[in-house]
């Protein structure tokens, strides 16, 4: 373990709330907590054993500041390895801050921004890409995102880089030892076994590479724009989808002008819709920006639904939207499907990569709408227990790894001597140490942890 100073930060988020959490870490946590609390069993926090809590009154120069149930963590089995003690209090700014000058003044420090995680990466409690996911789980605002980042702290991706890395170690330890010691009898390196090995480690390191814009989508969530002329149902599909009136609903065309925007979860994916202005021939000026904006939004999307309203023909502001979506991933909803429908979804099929009649008069967002939208965005068969790869730092390790490796099995391959193999081996292998932190810089290392926020 790593020795370190103390370090204290509040730990849920400042505001009025049932229990705030000031979180100790480090050699003196417990003399630090001992100074402050006085337990109601008379006993000192520092004799607690590990895992247990105890209630006391925590005190400062001045006097009492609140009653807490203090949490006890012992060295190494705590979130950062070291000696933990958690403070719960009521959630109240002032005593919150006041629970950690309490702590300041007794032997802690303030703890910076990720700080506990950064302790609990160099005491070996996960790794780096384990530590990227306590921020994307954090940050996870639907539950797919949630379930990846859990998977991912629970080392999905760590394991499957691991199992390379080790596989890359062998090799390049064979090789190494083969090529410098000619003269011992080191079994000679199978030119067949280590091309097929490369090549498996090569096709993963691919996928995984590749799994960095579904999972973007999956954190980030899908730009999705509803498009369509005056009067089709935006409004009411907007409302149906988010669960509120946010759309004005209305029979006058152009009620919708300006863009409503809201986030949606859908199948436990984030969509970010936007309902824009009815796409027709303008009369006034601040009609005309309305359409200009709608289809500037439809070119910047990432999922297009463009609404046509099943009970009427096809008109001129129609064919318009059919146009403008040409091209794009777009999903054609033929509205108005509780009247009498005179629309053929035949007529959608060459502009729209898929048709769906529905009706936005519904309670809940039917469920063809929800399958029609994830797997329009390619998230149909999303499995969030399989390894991802996260972030921008994650994905150049990968591509790194995954380029050097393409070169040891082209090396192979053309017959070239194993010295250059066993470079890109070795190349490869130090990106993936990179990835999981075994190697990692200073710098990066810091970078990954500026990204926390204080008191995790
Ligand atoms: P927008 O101008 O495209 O946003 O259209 P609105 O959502 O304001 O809807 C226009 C009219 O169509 C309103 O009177 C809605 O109540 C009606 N409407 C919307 N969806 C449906 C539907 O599925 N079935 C029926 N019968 N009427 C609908």
């Amino acid at each position: 373990m790593v020795e370190m100073d103390t370090i204290a930060a509040i730990a849920t988020p400042l505001g009025t709330g049932g229990i705030g959490v000031v979180r100790i870490s480090g050699p003196k946590a417990l003399t630090t907590a001992d100074r402050i609390v006085r337990l109601a069993n008379g006993k000192r926090v520092s004799s607690l054993e590990g895992y247990t809590c105890a209630y006391g009154i925590a005190a400062d120069r001045e006097g009492p500041i609140d009653e807490v149930i203090v949490t006890v963590f012992r060295a190494p089995r705590s979130y950062t390895g070291e000696d933990v003690v958690e403070l719960s209090a009521h959630g109240g700014v002032y005593l919150m801050d006041r629970l950690l000058n309490a702590c300041c003044e007794n032997g802690a420090r303030p703890a910076l921004a990720g700080e506990f995680t950064k302790r609990a990466f160099l005491n070996g409690k996960l790794d780096l890409t384990q530590a990227e996911a306590v921020i994307d789980l954090i940050s996870a605002r639907g539950g797919q995102a949630a379930r990846a980042a859990l998977s991912a702290r629970g080392g999905a991706l760590y394991r499957c880089v691991e199992k390379i890395a080790d596989r890359l170690t062998h090799f390049a330890a064979h090789l190494s030892a083969w090529i410098d010691y000619p003269e011992e009898e080191i079994e000679a390196v199978d030119s067949r076994t280590l091309h097929d090995a490369l090549l498996e480690s090569l096709r993963t390191l691919d996928s995984l590479a590749g799994s960095y814009e579904t999972g973007r989508l999956v954190r980030d969530g899908i730009e999705t724009v509803i498009v369509g002329r005056p009067n089709v149902g935006k409004s009411s599909l907007m409302n149906l989808m988010t669960g509120m009136k946010r759309s004005i609903v209305s029979d006058i065309p152009g009620t919708t002008r300006d863009l409503v925007s809201d986030t949606v979860l859908c199948g436990g994916f984030v969509f970010h819709l936007t309902d824009t202005a009815g796409i027709r021939r303008p009369d006034d000026p601040i009609e005309r920006e309305g359409v200009a904006l709608a289809l500037e939004q439809v070119e910047r999307a990432q999922l297009v639904l463009a609404v046509f309203d099943g009970s009427e023909p096809l008109t001129e502001d129609d064919r318009r939207v059919m146009k403008a979506c040409r091209g794009l991933n777009a999903l054609a909803l033929i509205n108005k499907a509780d009247l009498a429908q005179v629309l053929n979804a035949e007529a959608f099929t060459s502009d729209f990569k898929r048709v769906l009649c529905i009706s936005a008069r519904g309670e809940d967002i039917p469920k063809p709408l929800t399958k029609a939208l994830t797997e329009m965005v390619g998230l149909g068969a999303f499995d969030s227990s399989a390894a991802i790869v996260a972030n921008t730092r994650q994905r150049a390790a990968v591509t790194e790894a995954a380029g050097e490796l393409r070169e040891a099995v082209e090396a192979l391959e053309s017959g070239v001597s194993y010295d250059a193999v066993a470079v890109c081996i070795e190349r490869a292998l130090d990106a993936l140490l990179k990835l999981t932190g075994k190697r990692a810089s200073q710098a990066v290392v810091d970078s990954v942890f500026s990204r926390f926020c204080v008191g995790k």
